[in-house]
């Protein structure tokens, strides 16, 4: 192997460990941010610091994965992920983590939204956030006083095409003309020195690059002692769609039935804490084991409903607890989902071979751990009725329904209160075609809960009376 290699392998390696390493403390913080942000006793201010943690959170999460990811941008493997979503919403997600910043300086920020722009448009979300907040970021830092916004403008548009610009403005420190081509270099940072604390150098280098990937190009205005001005233009379709249930509004409160016992194995006291507080607020009657051996033995003790195992543990790891549990023939099939901050498919892969049922990246997703769940245990949830769980008729347009010929058929269904066939029919509706999974999505949540009152109202939305009379 050429040395050249040899160092690219040890690089990958080390950022593997890394991103492991710093995953592991962000599950606790993510965790109980997000079981904050459900509670409803928060007062306003409590609530919007509970969801600024939360965002702040997984922008750390985000950065994490992209410094894997800008390996794979300079390697030409890197991909984006296009998806429909509200720009608006977006750019106040992105606001209210920078006020905060803002206001910590004493700094006016101002974010303006054009009245033409698009609702929805179809963009890689999580890597335009990330592109923005870093010249936010960058905006604050290098400004003591004046004012920082964002300012996305409306270059031309058509039914189905817009080119939206995305401009970054500060009356910051600036930056000298012969230094505006460096500042894009990865690691280098310009002007004085005790303002390079606190960031890595490689910020811009990787914002450029994704907005080339995203088709723009970023442009510097700067005048030392003045102020800058970072903007980049975007061609986006305009999406008409939005997804039909907002992941906010489908909180699961509870479930009926018997109370089910579930075993949580991980040897960090939070990581245990956040889960069990989680699962605990749901009804469920947990217990807790710091090791593989302790799960192995308390599994035993208690034979519990469900296992959540980490993965890596001192004394045993979670992957060999789940081997010498699959040999306890009194345990059955027991379900068990393996959680590891070792989020590759080969990690997710060992622990399937070793037999786990599921597999639950960390930070864990509170969605993803009820979904997860879902799937291993016949759950009969109990969900909060959101005012929006179902749309209003005035959106229905803008959703992606079935033909009026598989409405009919639900709807027959729905009448019949046939969740199992329900089910079937919305797999059927994903493999017909893609832009369905949403509405799919909904009749499954909604059958799993057995909610028929809920379905009927979906359907019924999109049924075009006239057509099946
Ligand atoms: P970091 O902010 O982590 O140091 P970046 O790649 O984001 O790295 O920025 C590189 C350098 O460009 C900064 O260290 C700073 O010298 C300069 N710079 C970036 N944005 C601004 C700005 N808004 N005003 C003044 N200088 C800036």
């Amino acid at each position: 192997m050429h040395a050249a290699e040899q160092a690219d392998e040890a690089k990958a390696a080390f950022l593997a460990t890394l991103s492991h390493e710093l995953r592991t403390p962000l599950n606790a913080i993510l965790g109980y941010a997000q079981l904050l942000k459900r509670d409803t006793s928060l007062n306003e201010r409590q609530g919007t610091a509970a969801r600024t943690i939360h965002q702040s959170g997984t922008h750390l999460l985000t950065l994490i994965t992209d410094i894997l990811d800008l390996s794979k941008i300079e390697a030409g493997k890197f991909e984006l992920h296009p998806a429909p979503f509200d720009v608006r919403g977006f750019l106040n997600g992105i606001s209210d983590i920078i006020r905060v910043r803002a206001e910590e300086k004493v700094l006016n920020f101002v974010c303006e939204a054009a009245s033409e722009l698009p609702d929805f448009v179809l963009a890689d979300e999580k890597r335009l956030r990330q592109v923005l907040l870093n010249l936010l970021g960058n905006a604050i830092k290098f400004t003591d006083r004046g004012q920082v916004g964002i300012h996305v403008s409306v270059v031309s548009r058509t039914g189905t095409d817009a080119i939206l610009r995305f401009e970054v403005r500060d009356t910051g420190i600036g930056i000298r003309a012969d230094e505006i081509e460096t500042i894009f270099q990865p690691f280098e940072q310009v002007g004085a020195v005790q303002r390079r604390s606190g960031g890595t150098g490689l910020g811009l280098s990787i914002s450029s690059k994704l907005v080339e990937l995203m088709g723009g190009t970023i442009h510097v205005e700067s005048t030392a002692g003045v102020g800058s001005r970072f903007l980049f233009d975007l061609a986006v379709p305009v999406a008409g769609s939005e997804p039909l249930v907002p992941a906010a509004t489908t909180a699961v409160t509870g479930y009926r039935g018997p109370r089910r016992r579930i075993l949580i194995v991980d040897d960090m006291p939070e990581n245990r804490a956040m889960l069990a507080d989680t699962l605990g607020e749901l009804g469920f009657d947990i217990r807790q084991a710091a090791n593989g051996q302790e799960g192995v033995d308390a599994a035993i003790a208690m034979s519990p409903d469900l296992i959540l195992m980490d993965v890596r543990m001192p004394v045993m790891d979670g992957l060999e607890a789940i081997r010498l549990i699959r040999k306890i023939a009194a345990l059955g099939i027991l379900p068990i989902i393996a959680v590891s901050a070792g989020v590759t498919p080969e990690d997710r892969a060992r622990s399937l071979t070793a037999g786990a049922d599921g597999f639950l990246p960390k930070p864990v997703e509170h969605e993803a751990l009820i979904r997860m769940i879902t799937r291993q245990l016949p759950m009969d949830w109990i969900e909060e009725q959101a005012e929006q769980a179902v749309p209003s008729r005035s959106d229905t347009t803008a959703v992606v329904a079935p033909s009026q010929a598989d409405i009919a058929i639900l709807h027959g269904l729905a009448l019949a209160g046939d969740m199992r066939e329900i089910r079937r029919q919305a797999d059927r509706l994903t493999t017909l075609d893609g832009r369905y999974q949403s509405f799919a999505d909904t009749l499954q949540r909604l059958a799993r809960g057995y909610q028929s009152q809920a379905i009927l109202n979906l359907i019924e939305q999109h049924l075009d009376r006239k057509q099946v009379a």
